[in-house]
């Protein structure tokens, strides 16, 4: 698939590829069910590794994403540029077996307590694992998770997730903007729509235009 797709370079990986002979058309679909069943062959696939790793190569120069590649939808790999903007990026082979059903038992219980990947780099080190947060990002990502970098709402917390990205994640939208991220790779960064950042987005704005008129 991945020589259909958009990489030139000899891959003597590709042929131990799990998505040869799957209709290719199906990862370019945007529906969610279809996504996941594509992901679901990228799961079991021998060389997911080397296939992300040469995509997000490839991606990085082209700044062309397209489809289920690798196991990572478009939107979790406009994730990963960003990641790469702030200096992040994931060392798949510990990703991969963070991914594994070896590290299930300890790994689903931590994503079920709704912790961030930094939070789960953290609670990894009683593990005797030492490894990032963008690391995990992509494991939680190939296990089938959501891997949010969004801060979690408390119990009472009312607050729409365009606020939540208003309130808190100001200085990462900025900084991100400011390193060439566009509003499209940044929502996919935060994983909330682009309609959420730019209702955030504007909502700054028009704070920093109240401060002008008032000084
Ligand atoms: S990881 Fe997915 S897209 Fe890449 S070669 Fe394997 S099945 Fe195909």
């Amino acid at each position: 698939m991945t020589t259909t797709l958009h990489l030139t370079r000899a891959h003597n990986w590709r042929t131990s590829a799990a998505c040869q002979g799957v209709d290719l058309e199906m990862f370019f679909v945007d529906n969610p069910g279809t996504q996941a069943r594509i992901q679901g062959i990228c799961r079991g696939c021998p060389v997911r590794t080397s296939c992300l790793a040469d995509t997000l190569d490839y991606e990085g120069q082209s700044h062309m994403r397209w489809g289920v590649v690798g196991g990572l939808t478009t939107c979790q790999r406009r994730a990963l540029r960003c990641e790469a903007l702030l200096g992040n990026r994931p060392n798949l082979k510990q990703a991969r077996v963070l991914s594994s059903p070896v590290w299930a038992a300890v790994m689903v219980p931590l994503r079920h307590r709704g912790l961030s990947p930094a939070q789960i780099a953290v609670e990894l080190r009683a593990h005797d694992v030492l490894v990032s947060a963008v690391t995990v990002r992509v494991a939680v990502w190939w296990a089938g998770g959501k891997g949010s970098v969004m801060p979690r709402r408390g119990p009472g917390d009312g607050r729409q997730v365009w606020e939540l990205v208003r309130d808190e994640c100001r200085e990462v939208v900025y900084g991100l903007r400011e390193l060439g991220a566009g509003n499209r790779d940044v929502a996919a960064y935060l994983q909330v729509s682009e309609d959420a950042l730019a209702r955030a987005i504007h909502a700054w704005r028009a704070e920093a235009s109240e401060g002008v008129k008032a000084a």
